[in-house]
């Protein structure tokens, strides 16, 4: 039996067929299905739902708080980490948001939403983004500049002492939104201390989610972390009854189960390291990752990646004349993307 036939399809809530098909690498999605544990507590809920979950999420700040050894009022929760990054945008209605580019397609929608202009920024000569270049264009009074950090779609990582002395020196009028979707699949090292971060900027707000190394996609829990002033003036505009019990107890079984979850998130780390060097020993390029996706740039073997993935049914993230992004998926379906790098 060839590899690709042991894939099991995605179960893709909303795929359509095409998608349901193929091996689904398109989205930094983990190939990971829910915890067990997660199943059987989220189970015990079901016959709830006729129930409106508490009106404020506080029990969800709270739970949150103290897994991070933070104050509850330093915590904001929302619908992803999309759903907060709107409650920050809609709490400044910012006349311009700036971003480097390429970079998550979310922030241009967002600025959308709320009728801000969209200021993207290119990378530097390296690929990295580029925080001279947005400190720049955070000019006007009501910028909101969004940081990615590890950066999607190129996987690479700022070091906090630069992000620090960014915040540090930037107007007190501009806010800044540390995007951190992927931070648990960075080494621990690299990371920057959320404390830090916000000492240095009375209006910063750090994302975070469990869609990623949580493996919670589909229950869409987001959260911020903020100074409380400013943190307060965005968790007010959190949905009455938006965070369903549901997701409230998918998060709670999955804190308590941490430990299983960071042996899921070393297992992609080692994925992720294994497949970079195998990709490269075929003489592809590759970026240094610090998320669950890897970056080839186009002119250096990302262009001629695209057919060979196509026609092995792999679903990547193809960003014409810039790169390909393809995110880190189980042993098996690894070896298929091996299987399309040597063509
Ligand atoms: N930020 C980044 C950088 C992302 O890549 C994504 C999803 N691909 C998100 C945020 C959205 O995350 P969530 O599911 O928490 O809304």
């Amino acid at each position: 039996m060839t590899e690709e036939a042991l894939v099991q399809p995605t179960k893709g809530m909303g795929a359509d067929a095409n998608t349901y098909a193929k091996l689904r690498l398109n989205l930094n999605e983990s190939p990971f299905p829910p915890l067990p544990s997660v199943v059987r507590e989220i189970a015990q809920e079901l016959d709830g739902l006729n129930r409106y979950p508490p009106f404020h999420p506080r029990m969800a700040q709270d739970c949150l708080a103290e897994w991070l050894h933070l104050d509850a009022s330093n915590v904001i929760t929302g619908s992803g980490s999309v759903g907060v990054a709107l409650q920050v945008l809609e709490t400044i209605r910012p006349s311009r948001v700036v971003y480097c580019s390429p970079t998550f397609e979310g922030y241009p929608i967002l600025a959308d939403m709320v009728a801000a202009e969209k200021y993207p920024v290119p990378l530097d000569s390296v690929g990295m983004q580029d925080l001279n270049a947005l400190a720049d264009c955070a000019g006007l009074k009501d910028t909101v500049v969004v940081i990615c950090n590890p950066h999607n779609p190129t996987g690479t990582f700022l070091p906090p002492s630069e992000i620090l002395s960014f915040l540090e020196h930037l107007p007190e009028c501009v806010s800044v939104l540390i995007d951190e979707a992927y931070i648990e699949f960075s080494d621990k090292a690299l990371r920057c201390d959320v404390n830090d971060l916000l000492s240095r900027h009375e209006r910063v707000v750090v994302l975070r989610t469990f869609s990623k190394a949580y493996g919670l996609a589909g229950m869409r829990i987001g959260y911020g972390i903020a100074n409380p002033s400013f943190g307060d003036r965005i968790q007010a505009r959190a949905l009455p009854f938006g965070f369903s019990m549901i997701a409230q107890t998918a998060m709670k079984a999955s804190i308590s189960n941490e430990a299983e979850l960071e042996a899921r998130i070393e297992n992609l780390r080692a994925e992720r390291q294994a497949l970079q060097k195998d990709l490269r020993k075929l003489g592809r390029r590759v970026l240094e990752s610090q998320t669950n996706f890897l970056w080839l740039p186009w002119s250096d073997g990302g262009a001629d990646w695209v057919e060979p993935l196509e026609s092995h049914g792999v679903l990547a993230k193809v960003y014409p004349d810039q790169g390909v992004r393809l995110s880190i998926g189980s042993k098996l379906e690894n070896n298929i993307v091996r299987l399309t790098g040597e063509n």
